[in-house]
């Protein structure tokens, strides 16, 4: 980013960035908040990335005062489905239908443009012991930045009328951002929560900024003291999985290796140069695959960490550690069994190979194979693993064939459908001779 004053103010950046109907959000929130007496502030990664030039819609308020019965006050107003955590003193709201439920004249602009609001009180939070969830009361705006994670997410915009658009920034969170610096705010931060290490490094090969030195000494302090290992199983996999989530999960794999922390939470992980680069064009495999079928819904993540996992035991013990499923798991060793056979020649071969593995691992064994651009493997993706003969198992019922040929049958009409392009009579005429073969050798 290019070396910028402090703004004091950004209403006008607001403006620039934000379709006039999340702008009038913004405005509206701030002014019913003034009038319950309260002050609205939007916070964290709002204001770090409108800062940064790549504004979202990903707003997080946080309110002095009681930011519950503001969530509630709106969703009424707005006719948004309303969730409340009371022991959090947050609340979402969420707009499911992009028409208004009924006639109201605010609906349909907050319905048409965000999908969900986070509205939080202000809050002070002490942390019982290292690791542990913290207890929260309200408190100042002040307070809520200065117990966040790091600097460039403890700034907020205030959304009051008479202030609306000031930046508050406590804690030196537009210096370290124009610097790219990722810095802490206090040195217990990574004692009272160590999920800030995989935060940092998240950040830190997002925006390609660096871990301030002072900071960086403490998560390898924090390291070699095993805080990680007081952290629960889940909150170690969630941080995982939204470092698996990011547009180059490589990047910061690649670092958490470096500062030792993978070895930590995962041993069985293997990490090397080859199989990062595995991993990177699995993600392009899989972004090939969700723009062309965005419907179908892919476990990217554990896709992802397969290229890290070297053997059977290896995926064992990480499915174990981390309480996942047996599908998961099933899907792990069913790629390791795959990756031993050599890439075959024929469609049908390919179909018998790659079919009964689960879409993530075949995936996966197509970037260990090829590159997305790969007419071969798009081909399959996009046709021989959906094809099926032009026969079904009644044609073949109706010429006699019973139980297990007729499927061997319908195998066989899908081979020289996808090998030869035979027709629909040349499949019929050649699953009947292979479901016939079948039933006299087993006479
Ligand atoms: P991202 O783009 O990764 O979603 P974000 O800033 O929106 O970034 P969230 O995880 O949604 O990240 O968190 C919202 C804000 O809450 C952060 O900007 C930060 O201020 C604060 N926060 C989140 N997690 C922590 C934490 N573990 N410790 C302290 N503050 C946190």
């Amino acid at each position: 980013m290019p070396f910028q004053q402090k703004p004091l103010n950004l209403a006008k950046e607001l403006e620039r960035k934000f379709p006039a109907e999340v702008l009038s959000t913004l405005r509206e929130v701030g002014k019913f908040a003034s009038q319950m007496g309260m002050t609205a502030y939007a916070v964290g990664g709002f204001v770090r990335d409108l800062l940064l030039g790549t504004p979202t819609l990903d707003i997080d308020i946080v309110v002095e005062g009681n930011g519950i019965a503001l969530a509630q006050k709106l969703a009424q107003m707005w006719q948004a489905d309303l969730t409340v955590h009371e022991r959090f003193l947050t609340a979402t709201l969420q707009w499911r239908l992009r028409e208004p439920k009924s006639a109201s004249t605010h609906a349909p602009i907050h319905a048409c443009t965000l999908s969900r609001l986070d509205i939080a009180t202000a809050r002070k939070e002490r942390y019982p012991k290292p690791a542990a969830l913290p207890e929260v009361e309200p408190a100042s705006i002040l307070d809520d930045l200065w117990r966040r994670d790091f600097t460039i997410n403890a700034m907020a915009i205030c959304l009051d009328p008479k202030r609306f658009g000031e930046l508050v920034d406590p804690t030196g969170g537009f210096d370290d951002l124009q610097r790219g610096i990722i810095r802490v705010l206090h040195e217990r931060s990574f004692v009272d929560d160590p999920t800030r290490i995989f935060r940092a490094v998240r950040y830190e090969q997002r925006f390609g900024f660096k871990i301030e030195r002072k900071t960086l000494r403490l998560i390898c302090h924090a390291r070699d003291e095993s805080l990680l290992t007081k952290l629960s199983r889940d909150r170690i996999k969630h941080e995982l999985w939204r470092i698996l989530q990011e547009r180059d999960p490589t990047k910061p794999m690649r670092r958490l290796s470096k500062l030792r922390i993978l070895p930590v939470i995962a041993p069985e992980l293997c990490v090397t140069t080859k199989r990062l680069e595995w991993m990177r064009r699995a993600n392009e495999w899989l972004n090939w695959f969700a723009e062309k079928f965005p419907e179908k819904r892919l476990e990217r993540e554990w896709a992802l960490l397969l290229t890290l996992l070297p053997t059977a035991e290896a995926v064992d013990l990480f499915s174990q550690r981390y309480q996942l499923g047996e599908s998961e798991r099933e899907c792990g060793l069913a790629l390791l069994k795959a990756l031993k056979r050599r890439t075959p020649k024929r469609p049908s071969s390919w179909v018998r190979w790659l079919n009964p593995l689960p879409l993530e691992a075949a995936l996966v064994l197509a970037a260990k194979r090829s590159l997305p651009n790969d007419p071969l493997w798009q081909r399959y993706f996009l046709e021989w693993r959906w094809a099926r003969p032009d026969i079904t198992g009644e044609d073949l019922k109706a010429c006699g064939v019973a139980g297990r040929a007729i499927s061997i049958g319908l195998q066989a009409a899908l081979a020289v459908k996808l090998d030869e392009g035979a027709d629909a009579s040349k499949q019929l005429e050649v699953a009947l001779r292979r479901a016939r073969q079948y039933q006299t050798s087993r006479r």
